[in-house]
């Protein structure tokens, strides 16, 4: 289990130091901002839809480790994906982090390195953030997201 979790600290700050998909997106159809005041996270997320698919996905930002990661693996594994997939995608990755599901049965990828906040309530904030922003893009709501 400890060589495991040093596995999953190492996607995430592999993740922090060199976040994917980290820029603006120039022919972006789909953005938004939020904002985690708990922690002080912020993030953009930029789409570029087509035909209900997301032909690109970036992000901007600062935050902490877990914020940042979570934004760059997100952008990593939905990138190509339709918008009903990450629907589901956002359902499980949300199970995951509050801990209402004991292993994911998803699709999550490397996202299940982010599933040790569960135990750190504060840090879940952190880690769903770009998922609801992206949500937010997704619905074309341009306001500002807030995890409070
Ligand atoms: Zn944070």
């Amino acid at each position: 289990m400890s060589d495991l979790r040093e596995l999953y600290q190492e996607v995430i700050f592999d993740h922090y130091r060199k976040p994917r998909n980290f820029r603006p997106l120039a022919n972006a159809n789909h953005k938004a901002e939020g904002y985690n005041p708990l922690c002080g996270d912020k993030v953009t997320v930029y789409l570029r839809i087509e035909n209900g698919i997301i032909k690109d996905m970036s992000f901007e930002g600062s935050g902490c480790a877990i914020s940042t990661a979570s934004a760059s693996l997100m952008t990593e594994l939905l990138k190509g994906k339709s918008i009903a997939a990450v629907e589901h995608l956002f359902e499980d990755f949300h199970r995951m982090v509050t801990g209402t599901e004991t292993m994911p049965q998803s699709g999550l990828g490397k996202l299940e390195a982010l599933a040790g906040v569960r135990e750190f309530p504060a840090r879940v904030k952190c880690a769903t953030l770009a998922w609801h922003t992206l949500h937010a893009a997704l619905q074309d709501q341009n306001t500002l997201v807030s995890t409070e």
